[in-house]
């Protein structure tokens, strides 16, 4: 270990630019073994470690690296999964630069440990050696709804199983997984992935019931007779608007609906929606908008451009996803805001007028008089997302003043049957952060039910 000075972080190769435009496979390679141990053997193994009081599932990472370095995978396959529902996911998709990362003691100077490719790197081998994680037999005299199959949902389930409760998860769309499985695009995590882990909990006892939306299919009620007690983990979907003429004309989409289209055509399912060999702008600098921008690359748009109200420094999202649209071709427009949507006579999308922007005291700032048009075909609304009404918890829950479910420090409502977490709490925020609400709840139903 502590072998920093040496060993300079190297992390896992990507596919060519010109071989991931033309498919939806996964950028990054895994690991090989001995660079997996190389790269952990980094490791300062700091007495406080930083990067486990950053990660939000407070996972156990100096040890699962030294136990990779030492060439003990077994132990880190069982202490990453320990503490983690899915650790090959969020080594995958956790923006590890804000992150466990971002808080390595290396990160000044030497460059932090590659935490996230490591740990993906475990869980990935540690399933093809055969190791499993560890499940106890169901008990069946109490049982818990969980309402939403996102990572959220995936999450309670996974600890609620491990300790022997049985579950019963309604998912209102075709497949589980919420958004890993319809917002997160292919290039960044393989449906298999996900798929694996939903077909392990079935394995181990989770009863998943989809296309059944909760409120409309079931009633509420019902659930809340026949169970001990009710995981909430409907995410926040609803995309937001500019609130622009004709934002709705034909060709312009919210970020989701242009990504669950051409998520469903890969699943050989029906998609309303084309960009072949057309303009696109996508309107956001998050990381959705990043998903936006690559996904219609892959679907040969003519050209891509994004515009964002503010700089490049000041985009939210991870600083890898953008350089990664870059290399894809991807053209940026910096301090823009767009003004109006401008259509033909069929109301079809043929530009965006859009206004400059400059910060001042932390604000961005319209310029006046600073019109100009960016011709398009297509254009992509990609900023954020708002909580859908639950108008079937309202007699039994409290919502915040933008619609989140108001819960507790042990995730549960003012209904001390009914726990909530993920992004219907929080609001759009992360993978990891919804994991570990569902870890947290999963301990307090256990003890609500023990
Ligand atoms: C395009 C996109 C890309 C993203 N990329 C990343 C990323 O790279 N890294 C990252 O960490 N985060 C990312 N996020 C954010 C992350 O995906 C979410 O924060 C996370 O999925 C929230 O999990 P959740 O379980 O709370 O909700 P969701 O994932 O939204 O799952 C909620 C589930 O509940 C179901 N549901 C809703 N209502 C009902 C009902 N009435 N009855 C039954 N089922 C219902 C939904 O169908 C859905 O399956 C991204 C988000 C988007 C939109
Ligand atoms: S879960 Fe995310 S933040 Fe935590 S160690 Fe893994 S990649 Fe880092």
């Amino acid at each position: 270990m502590q072998n920093f000075i040496q060993i300079k972080r190297i992390e896992p190769g990507k596919k060519p630019v010109n071989e991931r435009v033309n498919s939806y496979e996964e950028i990054y390679n895994l690991y090989k073994s001995d660079e997996a141990a190389s790269q952990a053997g980094r490791c300062v193994q700091c007495g406080d470690p930083y990067c486990h009081t950053r990660c939000p599932l407070h996972n156990y990472i100096p040890f699962w690296l030294k136990a990779v370095n030492e060439g003990d995978l077994q132990k880190a396959f069982y202490l990453s999964n320990e503490s983690s529902p899915f650790p090959e996911i969020m080594g995958r998709v956790c923006p590890q630069d804000r992150l466990c990362e971002g808080a390595c003691t290396l990160n000044d100077g030497y460059g932090a440990v590659t935490i996230g490719s490591i740990e993906k790197f475990i869980t990935e081998e540690g399933f093809k050696k055969g190791f499993e994680v560890n499940f106890k037999p169901i008990k069946n005299d109490k049982k818990v709804a969980v309402i939403g199959s996102g990572p959220a949902g995936l999450s309670v389930a996974t600890f609620l199983l491990r300790a022997g409760i049985a579950v019963d998860v309604y998912e209102k769309e075709k497949r589980a997984g919420g958004l890993l499985t319809y917002g997160i695009p292919n290039f960044k995590l393989d449906k298999s992935v996900v798929q694996r882990r939903v077909d392990m909990l079935i394995k181990n006892g989770m009863n998943l019931i989809t296309q059944t939306t909760v409120g409309k299919d079931i009633s509420f009620d019902e659930i809340y007779e026949k169970y001990d007690a009710i995981f909430v983990g409907v995410g926040a979907k609803k995309s937001r608007m500019p609130g622009i003429e004709n934002e709705n004309a034909k060709n312009a989409y919210p970020a989701m609906k242009f990504l669950v289209n051409i998520q469903n055509k890969l699943f050989g399912e029906k998609c309303d929606i084309d960009v072949n060999e057309k303009k696109v702008l996508v309107i956001g600098g998050g990381d959705t908008a990043m998903d936006c921008v690559r996904t219609a690359i892959r679907e040969k748009a003519l050209k891509v451009s994004c515009a964002y109200r503010r700089d490049e420094k000041s985009m939210p999202g991870s600083k890898k996803e953008f350089y990664n649209a870059k290399e894809e071709g991807a053209k940026f427009i910096f301090n823009a805001t767009p003004k109006r949507v401008i259509v033909n006579e069929n109301n079809e999308v043929i530009g965006v007028e859009m206004l400059k922007t400059e910060i001042k005291d932390k604000k961005v700032q319209i310029i006046p008089n600073s019109e100009f048009i960016i011709e398009c075909d297509v254009v992509i609304f990609a900023l954020g997302f708002s909580h859908q009404k639950l108008e079937f918890l309202e007699k039994y829950v409290e919502f915040d003043k933008w619609g989140a479910i108001k819960v507790d420090k042990n995730y549960q409502t003012k209904d001390k049957k009914i726990f909530a977490g993920g992004d219907a709490i929080r609001g759009a925020d992360l993978v990891v952060t919804a994991a570990r609400d569902g870890r947290e709840a999963a301990k307090a139903i256990y003890n609500l039910l023990s």
